[in-house]
């Protein structure tokens, strides 16, 4: 069975997708058979790994709505043991259009269910809202990983998310984790930045990855050139710190059983 960890913050340009993107190249790299899925209309996941949702005919969309068999619309990427399950931009639509569908929250679940022994993870990169989508993400998945950009109203969106995750615990998905909340674009210089990350900490506590994501112009580099950061740029801080969160969490896996 994989292990299902959905990476959601309703904010944008928090490092949802970098962190999609880079941990589920990381954890291939590490020869764990990895699908990533792409739930956002935008597909920057998809085309962080080198696939643009313009040349696509089908799409997640597809199997939440068609059910369309997820296995068909899978496609692979230049790494060995990563594959996405591609967004087009359909997919805004299934927002509105899950509304009216019967089991509305339960539609990523019941795709992904049929992938399930195929994948040793599977990353979800939500859209920045808490909508439909993430709720099927957050249905979906056994854990939700929360990047947080240390800035003020940091806190105030955490409370938030952590919310809606309790909301997705109660009715759909009692078994949902909290897989940690991860630093992202962290600049040890910033004041603000060191005063955000001691109070997650301090709050938090464990909870919080130890792994921090620095600020680094090679991961903002790398979409652009359709590449996760290891295929890019292997000796960036970007590459070695998504690298060191690959491992944390295998390691926190392996001590949590
Ligand atoms: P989200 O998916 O939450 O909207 P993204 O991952 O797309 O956020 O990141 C927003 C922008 O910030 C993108 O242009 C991305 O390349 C850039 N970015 C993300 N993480 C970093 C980082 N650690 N250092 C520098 N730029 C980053
Ligand atoms: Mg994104």
């Amino acid at each position: 069975m994989a292990k299902k960890i959905c990476i959601a913050n309703q904010k944008g340009g928090v490092g949802k997708t970098t962190t999609a993107v880079n941990l589920a190249a990381s954890l291939a790299a590490a020869e764990k058979r990895t699908l990533l899925v792409d739930m956002d209309p935008q597909g920057n996941a998809g085309s962080g790994v080198g696939i643009d949702k313009g040349g696509l005919a089908e799409s997640v969309y597809d199997a939440i709505i068609n059910d369309a068999d997820p296995a068909s619309l899978v496609i692979p990427t230049d790494l060995a043991f990563l594959e996405l399950l591609p967004s087009t931009t359909d997919l805004a639509g299934a927002e509105l259009e899950l509304v009216v569908t019967e089991g509305r929250e339960w539609k990523l679940k019941q795709a992904l269910s049929r992938l399930d022994d195929r994948y040793d993870y599977i990353l979800i990169d939500c859209p920045p809202s808490l909508g439909l989508l993430t709720v099927n993400a957050m249905t979906a998945a056994d854990s939700v990983l929360i990047p947080l950009q240390c800035e003020y109203y940091a806190m105030e969106g955490l409370s938030q998310i952590i919310k809606t995750i309790k909301l997705v615990q109660k009715g759909l998905n009692p078994a949902l984790g909290i897989e940690g909340i991860l630093l992202t674009m962290y600049d040890g210089r910033n004041n603000l930045a060191r005063q955000v990350s001691e109070e997650i900490r301090g709050h938090f506590k464990d909870l919080a990855f130890e792994t921090v994501i620095p600020r680094n112009v090679r991961l903002s580099e790398a979409p652009s050139h359709g590449r996760p950061i290891i295929l890019y740029d292997i000796t960036s801080k970007g590459a070695v710190t998504y690298m060191e969160l690959a491992k944390e969490l295998m390691e926190r896996e392996a001590r949590n059983g």
